[in-house]
């Protein structure tokens, strides 16, 4: 098909031809670390509680119980899904939202203890007491924030806001050349004490999965406390939020077959939070706003789903993620899988491509109908280097010839062949091969 034997001006010219054959069949959505489709099973297990139990859950007429019973149920599910307690939930609009509350609500919290302990100084009569400053100087063990130097902007930015309103340090832990969180640096920086430090589960970019329980054993043998973005791990992954021992974690539905703008942070009552929304008092007091109760049952039913025949499922899908990176290499000489080879997502597998830009290729792939990212999706249309292959020693050139396919349903071998395919026709017709 892409005319071995033939001159590369033939190939060219069959290649162009393909893209032209390749228009008319579907499209090869390979984006699902972005967001994913939502279950015909999702939908409908949802729909009635938009159309017949639409109470507001907080009412006490009969249709408020039983929104407010559909709400408990959803709640129990999801939270034994993720190894946590009902207790532990609190929804939330998305990821972004549930790394904002924990970031933000556990340094606020910090500054409320700091406020009581001066204003109960303050009031104390004796004068040394009373000297006692207002809040924690700037970069005292207490304002400062350990940050993986790979976290999504959910978090970089929460952390940024925390030093740009408060003045906190934001400590930015590397990473080696696959990823993986320095545990020798977070070592050394957790005993020097912060209020907080952040460890993803699972890069979004190069699919990398984190020592995670490691680096929570190491943060609070320090005392500090630990948030996990496990947005791309969860409903993908086990996840098991009280076995890893961790102070808070966020999960996001739309990576897993629910519908985008729906999320949860989970949380230990050991860890003080502020809400970032103020209101009424629902989720806790931690999330005002009426409960999205359709949204939870969405939430609750696509993770049970995805962790029905889980590992049966995972195996087949590295096993097909593992023949693609073995065709796109074979299509495209100098191709570098990045991340992790191997302990990484099952669905995941990201590259820097010789000679080319990435959002090139991106282009030339869809108009093949070959859907990818060329990095997380925040940063599309940016033209930015993604931040995480610039942590892991990337050059800028090479961080933008980057490119991600992921999946949540194991790719056929004719699949497989046509992204190997359209990957070469692209190259070639960007004369980057
Ligand atoms: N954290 C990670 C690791 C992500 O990949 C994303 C989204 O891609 C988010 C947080 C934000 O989640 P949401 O899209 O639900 O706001």
């Amino acid at each position: 098909m892409t005319g071995q034997n033939a001159t590369s001006q033939d190939t060219q010219t069959q290649e162009s031809q393909a893209v032209q054959s390749d228009r008319p069949e579907r499209e090869l959505y390979l984006d699902a670390a972005a967001s994913d489709a939502v279950p015909a099973s999702v939908i409908e297990a949802m729909t009635p509680f938009l159309t017949e139990g639409y109470g507001n859950p907080s009412s006490v007429h009969a249709s408020g119980k039983t929104a407010a019973r559909a709400l408990d149920a959803a709640r129990a599910s999801f939270a034994t899904d993720l190894g946590a307690h009902a207790g532990d939930v609190i929804f939330t609009s998305g990821g972004t939202e549930a790394d904002n509350l924990a970031v933000k609500g556990i340094a606020l919290a910090q500054i409320r203890r700091e406020r009581e302990a001066s204003a109960a100084a303050a009031s104390a009569s004796t004068p040394a007491r009373a000297s006692t400053p207002a809040s924690a100087s700037p970069h005292s063990p207490a304002h400062r924030i350990l940050i993986s130097a790979v976290e999504h902007p959910a978090v970089a930015q929460s952390a940024q806001w925390l030093h740009d309103f408060f003045d906190f340090e934001v400590v930015r832990i590397p990473v080696d050349a696959q990823a993986h969180i320095d545990l020798d640096a977070l070592s050394r920086e957790a005993r020097r004490g912060a209020t907080l430090a952040c460890i993803m589960m699972a890069n979004n970019e190069v699919g990398t999965i984190e020592p995670v329980s490691r680096a929570v054993r190491i943060c609070h043998d320090a005392a500090v406390p630990v948030h996990v973005d496990a947005v791309q791990a969860a409903g993908t992954i086990p996840v098991d939020f009280r076995g890893l021992d961790a102070d808070t974690l966020a999960v996001s539905g739309h990576k897993f077959g629910a519908p985008k703008g729906l999320g949860a942070l989970l949380t230990r009552s050991r860890v003080a939070i502020e809400p970032i929304v103020s209101g009424g008092g629902q989720e806790r007091g931690l999330r005002s706003g009426t409960p999205n109760v359709a949204g939870a049952i969405a939430l609750a039913v696509a993770l049970h789903e995805a962790h029905t025949g889980m590992e049966e499922h995972n195996t087949r899908l590295v096993a097909s993620r593992d023949a693609l990176v073995e065709a796109i290499r074979d299509a495209v000489p100098g191709a570098t899988l990045t991340g992790d080879p191997v302990n990484r997502l099952p669905g995941h597998a990201s590259f820097i491509f010789p000679n080319v830009n990435g959002e090139a290729l991106l282009v030339d792939l869809d108009a093949r109908g070959i859907e990818v990212s060329s990095g997380s999706a925040c940063a599309i249309g940016r033209h930015e280097a993604p931040g995480t292959l610039l942590a892991m020693g990337l050059s800028e050139t090479e961080a933008k010839s980057a490119l991600r396919f992921s999946f949540r349903e194991p790719l056929h071998h004719t699949d497989i062949r046509r992204i190997a395919q359209a990957l070469r026709a692209s190259m070639t017709a960007l004369h980057a091969m």
